[in-house]
């Protein structure tokens, strides 16, 4: 004999004569319910809400029932645990969880989630299963009409469990009546796994799985003065992709992009939200993040994602990827922070790919207000240990100009070509200043470095370097720095009143003999390692 023997009726019990006792309450019971399933038809209710809907109706028209509680999961499920709870003696079912175990496999609660038909039991003082137990000396029940609710499509399965305080109360009401109450709540929960496939759908990049743009907007946690202080964004677009579709097809390039989503994914924790924001283009979102963590998260992204190749069928591709970082406003929404993070980007693509950069407001002025990055910040003093190195170097003086995304280091580079140079180079590649020196000071010509691949770890790196000579010639620091970026397109054509800049197009310094200038780096091709 099975523990699921033992709740059903004992043999020599009477047959239950279903329908017999209250014909008045049966009418008043319909009524009610028809009333309930005319709502849930014509109000757009979620399931939970219908749910509960009807549980209402039937309190209402039948005192007897003292608790209504329903759950709907996949059929394999460890635990049941009851939900939409209502009625009088709520109390029986607060904090209880039935798990599945040997014993209670053939127990009522998973016996029910094996078969289609509806079950009743009375509950006695004595009952071989605890709880009822309880629910018989302390709650008063003394029957229980389990209904078994199936959504064919998804495989999900459910249950709507009522108690009442009289024995064969539900019997003699009349099963019918529940059956048909059973066809529809499973109608309910058809209703919920399309509700949950179409709000998944709303959310997701079908492509990648990931967030859409909608649904990160949705999610934002509420901004505000106090509230989540120090929120980044990254804004990712994939470099030179185009070149995969044009030579690899556009399923080779989905492919690239499904496996950027996934190595974005394993490589945040999981308060963090990654998006497809456009077609190559990613945003991450960090909660409780400040921009020098945001920064450091950029970097291993940059690195997790371009410096292994990602395998396809016709042969890997090394993809690399450009990151702007912006840090959010405790009062500010994601827009604002994201059209931060978007101007760095583009710089980021200006110096050249594969790198990152971040957007720092200049000094507390330019922070309280809505200026872009690149207020200068002439003459800052050499307080960083490693511009002091490099001075030490190359035994000069050093002055920096600070436009937020990149710094520029003017050297008075007077021993080795005999003039002062200036470089221009991302903030966030400092500590490949000093490889990049030790090849200026070795003799390369100084023009093929305006675009210079070095290798870290074996894999290569885009940094971008300008360098200009025409410090020295009675310009600034600034000036220089706005020389380097008319050279790339960066900076708008001085104005005539401006202090005499030299040419753009002054030859550049050489340490030694011109090289033919370098062809533009193929992304997704290794570079070879820079001559020593
Ligand atoms: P850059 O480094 O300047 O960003 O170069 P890029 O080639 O990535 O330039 P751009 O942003 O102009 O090109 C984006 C390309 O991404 C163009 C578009 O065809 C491709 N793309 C956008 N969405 C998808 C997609 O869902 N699948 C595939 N395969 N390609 C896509
Ligand atoms: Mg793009
Ligand atoms: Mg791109």
């Amino acid at each position: 004999m099975t523990l699921s023997d033992l709740f059903h009726r004992q043999p020599g019990e009477p047959p239950r004569r279903p329908g017999a006792a209250a014909p008045a309450e049966q009418v008043a019971l319909a009524e009610s319910l028809l009333q309930a399933c005319a709502h849930l038809l014509t109000h757009r209710l979620d399931p939970d809400e219908s749910m509960r809907w009807v549980f209402d109706a039937l309190l209402r028209a039948a005192p007897r029932v003292r608790l209504c509680w329903s759950w709907v999961g996949p059929p394999d499920a460890l635990r049941i645990v009851p939900g939409n709870v209502c009625g009088p003696a709520r109390g029986y079912v607060d904090g209880l969880v039935l798990e599945r175990n040997q014993v209670t496999e053939s127990g009522p609660a998973f016996s029910l989630l094996r078969q289609d038909q509806l079950v009743t039991h009375n509950i006695r003082a004595d009952s071989p299963y605890a709880p009822w137990r309880q629910a018989y000396q302390q709650h008063g029940l003394r029957s229980v009409l389990g209904l078994p609710l199936r959504s064919e499509r998804s495989g999900s399965r459910g249950m709507v469990v009522m108690y009442a305080d009289q024995a064969d109360y539900f019997d003699q009401l009349g099963l019918g009546m529940f059956d048909s109450l059973a066809t529809l709540l499973g109608a309910v929960v058809v209703q919920a796994d399309q509700q949950n496939r179409l709000t998944r759908e709303a959310q997701q990049d079908p492509l990648t799985g990931l967030l859409n743009r909608r649904s990160l907007y949705e999610h934002q946690p509420p901004r505000g003065p106090g509230l989540e202080r120090c929120a980044s964004v990254l804004l990712l677009d994939l470099d030179h992709f185009k070149t995969v579709n044009d030579e690899r097809g556009h399923l080779a390039g989905d492919e690239v992009l499904k496996a950027v989503a996934r190595r974005l994914l394993d490589g945040v924790r999981s308060a963090d939200r990654v998006a497809r924001w456009g077609g190559e283009e990613f945003l991450v979102w960090l909660p409780s993040t400040p921009l020098e963590g945001a920064r450091r998260l950029a970097e291993s992204l940059r690195e997790r994602i371009g410096s292994v190749p990602i395998a396809l069928p016709g042969g890997e591709v090394r993809q690399t990827v450009s990151i702007g970082v912006a840090e959010m406003r405790p009062d500010e929404h994601l827009e604002p922070a994201v059209a931060r993070a978007d101007e760095v980007l583009y710089e980021a693509k200006r110096h050249g790919r594969n790198q990152v950069c971040v957007w720092r407001p200049t000094t507390p002025e330019a922070a309280a207000s809505d200026r872009p990055p690149g207020t200068a910040l002439p003459n800052n003093p050499p307080d960083d240990p490693e511009l002091a190195l490099i001075g030490k170097q190359l035994d000069g003086q050093i002055t920096r100009w600070n436009d937020g995304a990149e710094r520029l280091f003017g050297y008075s580079a007077q021993e080795v070509i005999g003039r002062n140079i200036a470089l221009l180079l991302p903030a966030d590649r400092l500590n490949e200043e000093q490889r990049i020196l030790d090849r200026l000071q070795s003799g390369e010509a100084i023009d093929n470095l305006e675009t210079t691949r070095l290798h870290r770890d074996g894999h290569p790196i885009a940094v971008t370097l300008s360098v200009t000579p025409l410090w020295g010639r009675g310009g600034t620091i600034v000036g220089a720095a706005k020389t380097v970026r008319r050279r790339r397109g960066t900076e708008p054509p001085a104005a005539p009143s401006a202090p005499a800049l030299p040419p753009v197009d002054t030859p550049p310094v050489h340490l030694a003999a011109p090289r033919p200038p370098a062809a533009e780096p193929d992304p997704l091709q290794p570079t070879p390692p820079p001559t020593p």
